[in-house]
């Protein structure tokens, strides 16, 4: 395919606003690209194999696939320098930042000169059939230009940066206007056509007659949209089912959004609930058999040199070859949690790794597997695949059984539970640890890729509750004059208590009447509408943020401040302390 054909599609997909409309013409591109019948062959056009898989990613402005950390390494202003030198002599790039200043948009720019492809050498190869923009083009195909930005790309060295700029030139030199619009967009990363992750999914189940979730699952297990692609029309639907993970190649983490355990309960029954890790998360790919242990970020950027720890740990605890899903965090030497800055220190370091590691120490702590042992498992359920985490990590000669959930070491412990008040105490002990709180997952839940989804919640600060001391009250006004309202809420500071803010939202009259009854007994000294109360009853509240403030004593204030409830099973010696309060606020 033409590059000019490209240019000349992504012009229209680029005025289209309707997304269905976008879906039609991506499809008809992808279609177009993949053709490789004998009709087209006979007609004497270029049919390239490779080109559906490259016009699938330039589509969405990517050069190579999503799992593969291959970048251009050109920065913006070599990109102007090989626009300004295609675009003439009486053009520098100093011209190209200007125009680029008043015009806002690089494609646009780019658009804007004259070069080789509009006169040049198109004139000499007759020009391109396929281009209809009415520009003669240089015969840039899609297959040359992903070969020379490739080899841009593979550029590296002394010199490497004007190799850059002359490999870049050479393109823009064969460039029609629409055709540098584009070029220029896709080598700087901003191609902003519209084209989304789900809009190639959903043209490539149209383009080649596929199921769009059987797209779906081929695109979560290789996360390469050209390949998938290919597979389509050359294998059809039996050939995106062969479709595995490949243990080296990344896989899209699966994230989760805010959510309550009121929420996490009502949906599931039964909550998985586990730690909230306070560091960076991690994907280990490892093959025992090859030795081969790589690393990588959320973003699936390769980060295996900055963690020796977890190359060593794989190297040590995994026996078979597995693609586990967790978090490192950074540990002092008693092996307590740091705060997360002090991972960011590690993550993507590049020189001085051993230094670095003298000064932090890094641990890994794995939740999830992927992959076993030649098995995929992202279609399994939560605590199957957690189950299967246990067994790969948990030390072969102790013999899997004997061993407690807690000593396995890289072993994040699940819990499933229904019941509120453990997942309270999950979530305290998870801070008692020094970690951020708590994650509440569907334990039937498979690992969906990339997923913002309901299965995995972190739980909002907004909703996280505190148990707090009840040690004042008002008395109401009107018509609640013979209610206690206005409650005065402290938490523990040693064998002190300490007054942290005051609840009135979420009671009702009813509620009052109950509560004033259970305090009244306890009141210990009464002025004008205020009372002091004996400590003894705790009540849980949620609030939307902790605040360092001088209104009360502990020197903190609860913002919003809402009341759950009575908790008639725990004493002020079980309410929460000050301690957690500092916690929660530095989060
Ligand atoms: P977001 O993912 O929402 O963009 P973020 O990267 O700051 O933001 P959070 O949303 O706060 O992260 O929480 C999700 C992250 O929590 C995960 O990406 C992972 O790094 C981390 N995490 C810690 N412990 C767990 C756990 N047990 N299960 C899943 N994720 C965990």
């Amino acid at each position: 395919m033409e590059f000019a054909t490209f240019a000349d599609r992504a012009g229209t997909i680029d005025a289209e606003p309707a997304d269905l409309e976008i879906v039609a013409h991506v499809r008809e591109l992808l279609a177009e690209a993949g053709d490789d019948s004998e009709e087209r062959r006979s007609s004497g056009a270029a049919v390239e194999p490779q080109t559906l898989e490259i016009v699938a990613r330039f589509a969405q402005g990517r050069v190579f696939p999503a799992w593969d950390s291959t970048t251009l390494d050109i920065g913006p202003s070599a990109c102007y320098e090989a626009i300004a030198r295609a675009a003439g002599t009486n053009v520098s790039s100093d011209d190209v930042e200007d125009q680029l200043a008043e015009i806002g948009e690089i494609g646009d720019v780019a658009a804007s000169y004259d070069f080789g492809g509009q006169q040049g050498l198109g004139a000499f190869t007759g020009g391109d059939a396929d281009d209809s923009s009415g520009d003669s083009s240089g015969g840039l195909t899609v297959r040359e230009v992903y070969d020379t930005l490739e080899d841009l790309a593979a550029a590296e060295g002394s010199g490497s940066q004007d190799r850059k700029v002359d490999l870049l030139f050479g393109l823009f030199n064969r460039c029609s206007s629409e055709e540098a619009r584009y070029l220029a967009r896709l080598v700087l990363s901003e191609m902003r056509i519209g084209v989304g992750e789900g809009t190639v999914r959903d043209a490539i189940s149209a383009a080649f007659d596929v199921p769009e979730d059987r797209v779906e699952r081929a695109l979560q297990v290789s996360n390469d949209y050209g390949q998938v692609a290919r597979i389509a029309r050359d294998e059809g639907l039996e050939g995106l089912d062969a479709m595995d993970l490949a243990v080296g190649r990344p896989v899209q983490a699966m994230l989760a959004q805010a959510g309550t355990v009121t929420d996490a309960l009502e949906e599931w029954a039964e909550a998985g609930v586990e730690w909230k890790y306070d560091g960076a998360r991690v994907q280990l790919h490892h093959v025992p058999s090859a030795d081969e242990t790589r690393v990588f970020s959320r973003n699936m950027e390769e980060i295996t040199d900055a963690l020796p720890e977890v190359v060593e740990f794989a190297e040590t605890h995994l026996e078979v070859p597995v693609i586990l899903d967790g978090e490192v965090v950074a540990i002092d030497e008693d092996g307590a949690p740091l705060p997360f800055q002090e991972v960011l220190k590690r993550f993507r370091r590049k020189h001085d790794v051993a230094r670095a590691r003298e000064d932090v120490s890094v641990r890994p702590v794995f939740f999830d597997c992927l992959h076993a042992d030649g098995e995929d498992l992202l279609a399994e359920p939560l605590t199957v695949r957690h189950d299967r985490l246990r067994s790969v990590l948990v030390d072969a000669d102790s013999g899997p059984e004997s061993v407690d959930d807690a000593d396995i070491e890289g072993l994040s412990l699940l819990w499933r539970t229904g019941d509120p008040d453990e997942i309270e105490s999950i979530d305290a002990d998870a801070l008692e640890a020094g970690h951020e709180g708590i994650m509440l997952k569907n334990p039937d839940s498979s690992y969906s890729p990339g997923r913002r989804g309901k299965h995995w919640r972190k739980r909002k600060p907004d909703v996280e509750t505190l148990d707090c001391v009840v040690t004042g009250a008002e008395w109401g006004e009107g018509r609640r004059a013979t209610f206690l309202g206005t409650f005065e809420l402290s938490v523990r500071a040693g064998d002190d208590l300490e007054t942290v803010g005051k609840v009135a939202t979420g009671i009702t009259d009813e509620k009052l009447a109950e509560l004033t009854e259970l305090l009244e007994p306890h009141i210990a000294a009464e002025e004008g509408q205020e009372v002091e109360l004996e400590p003894e009853v705790v009540f849980e509240v949620g609030y939307e943020e902790i605040q360092s403030s001088p209104t009360y004593s502990s020197g903190y204030a609860l913002r919003f401040p809402r009341f759950v409830g009575v908790r008639p099973d725990k004493d002020p010696e079980d309410a929460d302390s000050l301690e957690r309060l500092e916690r929660l606020q530095s989060r």
